[in-house]
């Protein structure tokens, strides 16, 4: 018997139409097709073209008028083939989501006859209307220009939606005045920054190194509900979770969704997806379900961290648009259900060089070993000294509800490494460098980690899911990021302070070397400093616990719960400084940054004021009162029976408590919402917003709700409910 009052619909693709969309048999057949990737640029563009396409993507050379109006022209016969019909910049801007504005190939000639042309001035630049874009006061409104630039280093791609086909080309966003307006231009300053910073130090260790590109590998996380049960809620459309609604009596503590067969609706979903997924060449690789029930997970293949950003803009887009097709919706809120797990998207990041190899993971030569420890213990020093910083990223009114709310993973930032490598720092910071360096000249050096690599395995499989910033083996997850967030921020800073941090240790080892101290030693010694330093972000235990809590305190660790706290970590004077030394972003962009952040929190918990004062008016006390009533009914003709009526008497008692609870809460809340609307200062007003309005009224109202849910007549309640929401059959 199903548990739901609403009809499923009934329109699963099967799996021969879903299939009957791919391209070709094979997934090596249409991999990337819809990308104007190596191949077709090879295809399309002479050699010569082909050449300095390739030398600004890896060199970052710039790219003349006559190379761009060839590579347009290509681009344009190439998209045509496929089927499109107009071209748009694409872009990200600090909304949150992408943008795009399309206009067509065709456009008359001078002597009015109807072509076909798409021009290097267009693939290079637009100027699409900004205004009503974030800006975080950059623009004053009289100068609303913003541009978009051509990102060679992304490939362009044409978008599918339905039979319109799109060539979209990947593009920064910047102001008349140059200060950027998206996350993907400090992404790619901060890249550069820490390239410098890293080829330099891998000289130290091998003059080969070039290049040091970072590596991004996402797994995104996400809830599917049933269409039709979506659209009932309003909260769902609007503010994308429940802003109500009890926990069902099963939910997640019986762990048997995490892993488990995946429903068949949900199958051919997530093999739609991939479809799409691998014609624009996002290498998704594995799907499964999460803790949750009605939640699940994809992951690519990791790539260099600006196509990945791109890649996992373009899949957010994606998802939604296939979920349609299949009358489900995705949900990307980090918490669209309470009492479940919220969804988080952990950041695999790591650096990789142009001679193949991870700098993050450990060799096979003492070599190789002391040049893994060096950025290892580098980057841990840098999360040391910019916490708060890497915390300030992953802040937002959706992500409160996972970071610091008894969920993975904690608002306080600690660095898990496992106990192979604690115990190599630890000896490494206890030994004199001197007999570290001559015990390893006489047997196999200390550093040979890769003697010790079964038991660093061992520590991956049984790793602490606890830590927000945890090394698994060859790269660090961070794991605070959440589910709808951009990576580039995060990305931004992870680039940007561990960029500082290598240049620091640069500086260093080349005076001590000069002195007339050997090379090894001097890079132990260092390091050595560097360990007992950043000792403090270690932290290998329960990070849920309170004992954590009381730690971390007495180790001076911030634990920031909240948006507005944790924003302000954007402009100390320590983050301005670091971003403007870095040439990442100046004082007045971060400061924009922070001013759109505190402005994105304030209109999204404004909006979850109105909708759930909306929805209690609406929709939880009609069907209250109307069952109150048909038991005030009942108990008229039990009173003239003369027969008990405690039962009723007590249900009455009851609803109305809560109804009038319910009611006194709202309404202070909306007066209370008023009140934060009238004041200026952003940050304050954030504050109220936070303390005020969310947290004196909104775990109150909705446990009135809640307790109404649980007492009126099934049959009468208006909303779904969680238990029909959350099992897809
Ligand atoms: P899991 O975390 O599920 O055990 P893996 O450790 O295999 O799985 O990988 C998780 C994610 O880490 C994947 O998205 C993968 O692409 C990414 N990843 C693996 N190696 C790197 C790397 N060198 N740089 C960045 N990401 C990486
Ligand atoms: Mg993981």
């Amino acid at each position: 018997m199903s548990t739901s009052r609403f009809n499923a619909l009934d329109t699963i693709l099967s799996r021969e139409e879903v299939h009957a969309k791919a391209p070709a048999k094979t997934v090596s057949e249409f991999f990337g097709c819809n990308v104007f990737g190596d191949e077709a640029m090879k295809k399309h563009l002479t050699a010569d073209t082909f050449k300095a396409v390739k030398a600004a993507i890896t060199n970052g050379t710039k790219i003349d008028r006559n190379t761009a109006d060839q590579v347009a022209a290509a681009m344009r016969s190439w998209a045509s083939e496929r089927g499109a019909t107009h071209y748009s910049h694409w872009f990200q801007p600090l909304t949150g989501t992408t943008a795009e504005k399309h206009d067509s190939f065709f456009t008359l000639s001078p002597s009015g006859s109807v072509i076909e042309e798409f021009k290097g001035g267009s693939l290079v630049q637009q100027e699409p209307d900004a205004s009503s874009f974030p800006n975080g006061g950059i623009r004053s409104t009289f100068e609303a220009r913003g541009y978009t630039a051509w990102d060679p280093s992304s490939p362009a791609f044409i978008m599918e939606s339905g039979n319109c086909l799109t060539l979209c080309i990947p593009t920064i966003f910047i102001s008349y005045t140059g200060e950027a307006l998206d996350y993907k231009a400090p992404l790619l300053k901060s890249q550069q920054y820490l390239e410098k910073a890293a080829v330099a130090v891998c000289q130290y260790f091998d003059k080969n190194v070039t290049h040091v590109a970072t590596t991004l590998g996402w797994e995104q996380e996400y809830f599917l509900v049933d269409e039709a049960l979506f659209n009932a809620r309003q909260d769902l459309v609007l503010t994308g979770r429940t802003l109500l609604s009890r926990v069902p009596p099963k939910g997640q503590q019986l762990d048997d969704h995490y892993f488990g067969s995946i429903p068949d609706r949900v199958l051919q979903y997530m093999y739609d997806l991939e479809i799409e997924c691998h014609k624009l060449a996002i290498p998704v690789r594995t799907r499964h379900n999460e803790v949750a029930p009605g939640q699940y997970e994809l992951a690519p293949m990791f790539e260099e961290v600006n196509v990945a950003v791109d890649h996992n803009q373009l899949l957010m887009d994606v998802m939604d648009k296939v979920a349609r097709r299949h009358r489900l919706r995705v949900l990307l809120h980090e918490k669209p259900f309470a009492g479940v797990n919220g969804s988080g998207k952990h950041n695999n990041w790591s650096m990789s060089t142009n001679t193949g190899k991870n700098l993050l993971s450990p060799g096979d030569t003492p070599r190789r070993n002391m040049q893994f420890l060096t950025f290892f213990v580098n980057t841990i020093k840098a999360l040391h000294d910019h916490a708060d910083l890497l915390r300030a990223t992953v802040a937002s009114a959706s992500n409160d509800h996972r970071l610091g709310a008894n969920e993975a993973p904690p608002a306080i930032v600690s660095a898990f490494i496992g106990d192979t490598l604690s115990a190599l720092l630890d000896e490494l910071e206890t030994k004199d460098e001197k007999s570290f360096l001559e015990e390893g000249a006489k047997a196999d050096l200390k550093l040979d980690i890769h003697k010790k690599i079964p038991d660093l395995m061992l520590d991956n499989t049984d790793r602490n899911r606890t830590s927000p910033f945890a090394f698994t083996g060859n790269k660090f997850e961070i794991r605070m990021v959440g589910s709808q967030q951009n990576c580039a921020s995060p990305m931004t800073v992870m680039n940007t302070i561990v960029g500082a941090q290598l240049n620091a240790f640069h500086t260093e080892i080349d005076a001590l070397i000069k002195s007339g101290m050997k090379k090894d030693t001097a890079i132990l010694s260092v390091l050595k400093r560097l360990i007992k330093e950043s000792k403090n972000i270690r932290f290998e235990g329960d990070g849920y616990s309170d004992e954590w809590k009381d730690e971390a305190k007495s180790r001076g660790l911030s634990n920031l719960p909240n948006t507005p706290d944790a924003l302000t970590a954007f402009i100390s004077q320590k983050s301005l400084d670091l971003f403007a030394k870095a040439n990442v972003m100046t004082p007045i962009e971060s400061e924009a940054r922070y001013e759109i952040a505190l402005h994105d929190y304030v209109k999204r918990l404004q909006i979850e004021g109105r909708v759930m004062a909306d929805m209690c008016n609406l929709q939880i006390l009609p069907p209250a009162i109307k069952y109150m009533n048909t038991l005030l009914e009942n108990t008229k003709h039990l009173a003239k029976l003369g027969l008990p009526m405690e039962a009723q008497m007590g249900l009455i008692t009851e609803i109305n408590t809560h109804i009038n609870g319910m009611r006194k809460a709202t309404t202070e809340m909306t007066y209370q919402r008023k009140l934060a609307n009238e004041i200026t200062d952003t940050g304050e007003q954030a504050v109220a917003y936070c303390n005020k309005v969310k947290g004196d009224y909104f775990d109150i109202i909705r446990e009135h709700a809640d307790q109404l849910e649980a007492l009126v007549d099934d049959t009468l309640w208006i909303l779904p409910k969680y238990r029909e929401m959350l099992f897809i059959r």
